[in-house]
C-alpha cells in the first residue's frame, strides 16, 4: 500500500513540476477538487479528446458529434430524475467531523478483501510453482471462495438497501462491518442522509424574475433533448449514435484523489439509439469496443477489468464499469449503461412533444432504447499519466524518469536539439522546426548538455529527440532518438516527416485501432 501511495504522490508532483496540472486558484490557497491544466497537460488532454472523438465520430458512419450548452431548461433535470434522485448517501464521523460517501466506505471495505485474495494467490504461486492454475484456484480454494461470497453478499445487501432507500440499513451495515473513519479511527457515525450533487445558479436580469438553473451534472441530457433535431437533420437511421465532449459539474461530497474526482470535470459520452429489444446486443458490443479502445493505448491489458453493477441507476437495465488499476487500486474509468427508453420517454412526457422514431424496416413507430458509453476525460488523463510514469534503472547507480505516454497522445511529439549553439547548427535546427511544426507540436531546446536535454524530454513524454550536429552540415543527416528504447540512429533530415508520420500521427494510431 505504501508503495502505491508513493507512486501516486510521484504522479501528482510530476504533474505540477512538469506543467501538466495545477491546483486551481493556487495563489489563493487553492479551491478544493478543482484543477487547471497547464501548458503540457492541456495538450495531452486535447490529444486524448481528439483520439476519442476521431475513433468515435470520424471512424463510424453512423455516429455524429454535437456540442450542446451547459445551461438547459430547468425542466430537463426534473425529467431526467436528477432533481429528485441525483444524490449520494453521506455519513459523517462525529469525532473527526469528516464526511464520507456511505457506499464508498462499504466498497472500499470490499476492495480490501481483494488484497486478501491476492495474498492467497501469491502464497499458492509459491507453493505450486509452474503447475499453478489461477482460474481453477479462484474457483476451488475454500478461503478464496469464502472471501468472494462475502464480497458479493455485502455488495448485494448494500445495493438493495440503496434501491429501497433504506438508509438505516446502510448505516447498520457500516457498523456491522466495523468500518472505522480513516482519520479518527472511530466508529462514531451519524445517520446516513441523501445529498443532491447538482450545482445551481440563476439566469435573468433582476432578482424577481430570475430562474434557477442547474449546471449540467452529465453531458448526456444535451444529447437526449436534441435527439429529434439530429435524427431529422442528419437523416439518421437507427441504430445510430450521438457523441459529445464537454464539462459537467457535481458537488462531490468527498472530492479526493487529485483529478480522479473533481467538482468541475469533462466527460466524453456517446449515446447509441437502438430498436427496443436490441439493447442487450448493443450493450455487449459497446462494452467490448470500448475495452479494445483502452487496450489500444498500450498501458497493459492487465490494468483493466469490467465491474458489472448490482446496484442499477433508476434509468438502467444493465450497467458495467471499465475499471483501471490506478495507483490507489482498481476504480471506475468508464461507464457503459443500457439506459432503456427512460430518458426519451421522460422528455416526451415533461415537454409534451412527441419524441419517437418511425422504423422503415420494422414498419413501426417506437421510442428508441439507448446504450451509452461515458468516460471522464480527466480520469482517463490520470489513468494514462499514472500508467506512463516510470522510474528506470539504467545501471551503474543511474536512473531516469520517463513518461512513456502513447506516442499519439504526447504533448510534444519531437524535440529539436542543436548539439551546440554555434557553427550554424541552430539555423539548421530552426529550419527543421519550421517544417515539422506545421504538422506536429515541436519543442526547440539548445540549453545544457544533450544528455540533460534528453532527460527533460523524457520527463515530458516526448517520443523523439532529433539532434543536429556537425555531420548534418556535411550530409544532411540527423540523429533521431527513441524515448522508450533510447536507441539512436541517423536519418536524412528530409525523411523526418515520413518517419514521424509512421510513429506518432493520429492516422497511424487510428488505423491500428480498426
Ligand atoms: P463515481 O461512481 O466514481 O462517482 P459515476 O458512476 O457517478 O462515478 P458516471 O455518472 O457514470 O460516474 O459518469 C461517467 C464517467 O464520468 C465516470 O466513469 C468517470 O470517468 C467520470 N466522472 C464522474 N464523476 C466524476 C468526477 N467527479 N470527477 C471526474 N470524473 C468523473
Amino acid at each position: 500500500m505504501a508503495k502505491q501511495e508513493d507512486q501516486f504522490k510521484k504522479v501528482i508532483s510530476h504533474c505540477k513540476e512538469y506543467g501538466f496540472v495545477f491546483q486551481s486558484s493556487e495563489i489563493y490557497d487553492g479551491l478544493s477538487a478543482v484543477y487547471d491544466y497547464a501548458q503540457n497537460g492541456s495538450e495531452l488532454k486535447k490529444n486524448i479528446r481528439e483520439y476519442w472523438w476521431k475513433s468515435m465520430v470520424q471512424l463510424n458512419d453512423n455516429i455524429v458529434g454535437i456540442d450542446s450548452a451547459i445551461f438547459t431548461h430547468p425542466k430537463v433535470w426534473k425529467a431526467s430524475g436528477h432533481v429528485d434522485a441525483f444524490t449520494d448517501p453521506l455519513i459523517d464521523n462525529k469525532d473527526s467531523n469528516k464526511r464520507y460517501r456511505a457506499d464508498v466506505l462499504i466498497e472500499d471495505y470490499v476492495a480490501k478483501i481483494d488484497t486478501k485474495i491476492e495474498k492467497e494467490i501469491k502464497k499458492a504461486v509459491k507453493r505450486f510453482g509452474e503447475d499453478f492454475d489461477k482460474a481453477q484456484f479462484l474457483e476451488t480454494n475454500p478461503k478464496v471462495v469464502a472471501y468472494k461470497e462475502k464480497q458479493s453478499q455485502i455488495l448485494s445487501r448494500m445495493g438493495k438497501s440503496l434501491e429501497n432507500e433504506d438508509l438505516d440499513d446502510v448505516k447498520a451495515q457500516i457498523e456491522e462491518l466495523g468500518i472505522v473513519c480513516p482519520i479518527s479511527g472511530s466508529k462514531n457515525w451519524t445517520d446516513v442522509k441523501q445529498f443532491n450533487l447538482m450545482f445551481d445558479t440563476k439566469i435573468g436580469a433582476s432578482a424577481e424574475d430570475a430562474t434557477k438553473l442547474y449546471l449540467r451534472p452529465e453531458t448526456a441530457q444535451g444529447i437526449f433533448i436534441n435527439f429529434l433535431n439530429v435524427q431529422k437533420t442528419g437523416r439518421m437511421k437507427i441504430p445510430f449514435g450521438i457523441a459529445q465532449t464537454g464539462k459537467a459539474f457535481r458537488n462531490e461530497i468527498v472530492a479526493r484523489q487529485f483529478i480522479f474526482r473533481m467538482r468541475e470535470f469533462e466527460q466524453m459520452e456517446m449515446q447509441y439509439f437502438v430498436a427496443p429489444g436490441e439493447q442487450k446486443k448493443w450493450y455487449d458490443i459497446w462494452k467490448e469496443k470500448r475495452l479494445a479502445w483502452h487496450y489500444s493505448l498500450g498501458l497493459g491489458e492487465d490494468n483493466y477489468r469490467f465491474h458489472d453493477h448490482d446496484k442499477l441507476a433508476h434509468y438502467a437495465d444493465a450497467a458495467a464499469d471499465i475499471e483501471y488499476r490506478f495507483p490507489f487500486g482498481f476504480k471506475e474509468l468508464e461507464g457503459i449503461h443500457s439506459r432503456t427508453d427512460f430518458d426519451l420517454k421522460a422528455h416526451q412526457e415533461f415537454s409534451g412533444k412527441k419524441i419517437q422514431y418511425f422504423d422503415n424496416e420494422r414498419e413501426e413507430t417506437y421510442t428508441p432504447y439507448v446504450v451509452e458509453t461515458s468516460v471522464g476525460l480527466d480520469r482517463l488523463f490520470l489513468a494514462i499519466i499514472s500508467g506512463s510514469l516510470k522510474e528506470e534503472d539504467l545501471g551503474e547507480g543511474k536512473t531516469r524518469t520517463v513518461l512513456k505516454l502513447p506516442f499519439v497522445l504526447a504533448p510534444i511529439k519531437v524535440a529539436i536539439l542543436p548539439l551546440v549553439k554555434k557553427d550554424g547548427l541552430p539555423d539548421i535546427a530552426k529550419k527543421i522546426l519550421a517544417d515539422l511544426r506545421l504538422e506536429y507540436s515541436v519543442a526547440y531546446d539548445e540549453k545544457d548538455s544533450v544528455g540533460r536535454r534528453y532527460r527533460r524530454q523524457d520527463s515530458l513524454g516526448t517520443p523523439f529527440c532529433v539532434t543536429i550536429d556537425h555531420q548534418t552540415i556535411e550530409d544532411n543527416t540527423v540523429t533521431i532518438r527513441n524515448r522508450d528504447t533510447m536507441e539512436q540512429h541517423r536519418i536524412k533530415s528530409d525523411e523526418l516527416a515520413d518517419y514521424l508520420n509512421k510513429e506518432v500521427s493520429m492516422s497511424t494510431w487510428l488505423k491500428r485501432l480498426k
